[in-house]
């Protein structure tokens, strides 16, 4: 075939490789916890980007090839990190040397280089920001091609002879580079906006709790996890006394640094497992897996202490603040959360109504199978 028909259809395929690289590195994204897994997970991606990119490319004669491996190089220091980079590098020399040819020696000495260029890019941020803006492609564009630059002074290189080699190489790395760093970059502003806009649906911003809604999710697991184990589930409705009086006294600003602060003091006295959410405008309420009615009560009275230790306003000088609590535990097939926590905030209301600063208990109950 004639070599510039070669050479298209070459760099097509390597858009196509870029596409499902951008396809995978926003499921990375999203599913992957921060930190070495995802950057591992983005290694191994960019990894194998490379080493299909290599696969497939047009031998320009003796073991020089003009391939993509590099675009995947370059960028995996700044959208994965170090350990991305490494990872990406060593897939991307085993696959170089697999590849052989004359001039493999000089070809994973450019493969070493460009994932260390990518990652003194990243690390040396350059540009500030992650990089996401066409000027930063086109100076890590330049910079994969550096290596190739330096080969064709080389004396006795075969690219070196070549007018073909340059040419093809400087396209491929610099349309790689533009449209993989661009659409990795679109993939990494989307998925960061739609956790952001989850968090958000989900956190109560005052209190950085979560709200109804992520309560209502989390309890549902937690409720499903009992009705397998067959063991109970408490709730905790906590009400702080007397609020109104707070913020008509001391004012708006004063009653939100408390909220903040009662908060604070539950989510200190629960245990990892434990689900709580902001419920209502003063109302905390905690769904605890596989509690008993005893350990309830007893965390329950260790919250009630603590806030009214614990929480004052110094500035304001409002004196103590308390908080009533009601506590259920409830198990069964048909157990709900409505159930529960229409239990707990019954026995709240008896706590307000039996003088406040205290817990009551709703009466343990089964629900029939
Ligand atoms: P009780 O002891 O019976 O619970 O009395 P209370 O005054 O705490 O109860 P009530 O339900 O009458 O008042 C709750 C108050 O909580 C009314 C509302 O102004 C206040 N509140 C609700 N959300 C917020 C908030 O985000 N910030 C502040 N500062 N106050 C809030
Ligand atoms: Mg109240
Ligand atoms: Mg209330």
């Amino acid at each position: 075939m004639n070599p510039f028909a070669t050479f298209l259809l070459s760099l097509l395929n390597d858009l196509g490789i870029f596409a499902l690289m951008t396809l995978a590195y926003g499921f990375v994204l999203r599913r992957s916890p921060y930190g070495p897994v995802r950057s591992a997970a983005i290694g191994c991606l960019f990894g194998l980007g490379a080493a299909v990119a290599m696969a497939d490319t047009p031998d320009l004669g003796s073991g020089t090839f003009v391939d993509a491996r590099g675009v995947a190089l370059i960028l995996a220091g700044p959208f994965g990190g170090a350990i991305a980079a490494v990872l990406t590098m060593v897939i991307a020399v085993a696959g170089r040397v697999a590849l052989g040819g004359g001039n493999a020696a000089i070809g994973v000495a450019t493969t070493v280089a460009l994932s260390a260029m990518g990652l003194a890019y990243a690390r040396l941020r350059l540009s500030g920001a992650r990089p996401h803006r066409t000027t930063q492609f086109l100076t890590l564009g330049l910079l994969s091609c550096l290596p190739n630059a330096v080969m064709v002074g080389i004396p006795g290189h075969v690219g070196a002879t070549m007018l073909g080699f340059l040419l093809p190489v400087v396209v491929t790395k610099m349309v790689g580079v533009l449209v993989l760093g661009h659409s990795l970059a679109a993939t990494r502003q989307a998925v960061i906006a739609t956790l952001r806009l989850e968090e958000q649906a989900f956190v109560d911003p005052l209190t950085g709790l979560p709200n109804r809604r992520s309560l209502e999710r989390s309890s549902m697991r937690i409720i499903d996890d009992a009705a397998r184990s067959k063991r109970p589930v408490a709730a905790l409705v906590i009400d702080i006394d007397h609020f109104k009086r707070v913020n008509d006294r001391f004012g708006h600003d004063v009653g939100d640094a408390v909220l903040k602060a009662v908060a604070a003091t539950v989510v200190t006295n629960l245990r990892a497992g434990d689900a709580i959410a902001r419920y209502g405008g003063e109302e905390i309420v905690a769904v605890m897996p596989r509690t008993s009615l005893d350990e309830a009560r007893r965390v329950a009275e260790r919250i009630r202490g603590a806030i009214a230790r614990e929480v004052f306003d110094e500035e304001a000088d409002i004196g103590g603040v308390t908080a009533s609590i009601g506590v259920a535990v409830r198990s069964g097939p048909e157990l709900s959360f409505k159930i529960l926590f229409k239990a707990a905030d019954e026995a709240l209301y008896r706590a307000k109504e039996l003088g406040r600063n205290r817990v009551e208990v709703a009466a343990p109950l089964a629900l029939a199978a």
